[in-house]
């Protein structure tokens, strides 16, 4: 693998997540799984709610985004996410409740009911489980 590296940076609304060098990463966009090494050719995509995985020596890190978009532009990738957490950031519990909420709603199929909603809930709070999960 090169050993030149890149800058990665995730950025939501409310704070900078993460903002450093890496070697790879692989990324949940909404065609695929992009893995991005240094010197890639620029891009744009969407991202779907899914774990972006970090690679920087040999472990990867984990971070958790919500949706949102990348940029690939010399070496830099910035990534703006609706909401975005590190794996080791995750309440499990409160995951496990968003979970359980969302398939209690979809199971009960009220009236009023917003299934995409209750949908992407339910997906963001599996990725957190899943990302927490699997350190
Ligand atoms: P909940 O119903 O538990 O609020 P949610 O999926 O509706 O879950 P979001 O709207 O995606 O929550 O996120 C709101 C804020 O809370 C964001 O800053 C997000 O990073 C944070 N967040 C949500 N769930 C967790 C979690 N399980 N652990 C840590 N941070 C979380």
């Amino acid at each position: 693998m090169s050993e030149k590296s890149q800058r990665l940076e995730i950025v939501t609304p409310q704070r900078k997540v993460f903002s450093e060098d890496v070697k790879f990463l692989v990324a949940p966009g909404t065609d695929g799984e992009l893995g991005i090494l240094p010197e890639h050719a620029p891009l744009i995509t969407s991202l779907n709610i899914g774990v972006l995985r970090i690679q920087q020596d040999r472990d990867f890190i984990k971070v958790v985004v919500s949706g949102g978009f990348m940029e690939v532009r010399n070496s830099r990738v910035t990534v703006l996410a609706t909401s975005a957490e590190r794996a080791d950031e995750i309440d499990v519990a409160r995951a496990e409740k968003a979970k359980k909420r969302a398939e209690d709603r979809l199971a009960a199929k009220a009236a009023d009911l917003d299934v995409l909603r209750a949908e992407l809930a339910l997906k963001r709070a599996i990725m957190r489980l899943r990302a927490a999960n699997d350190k």
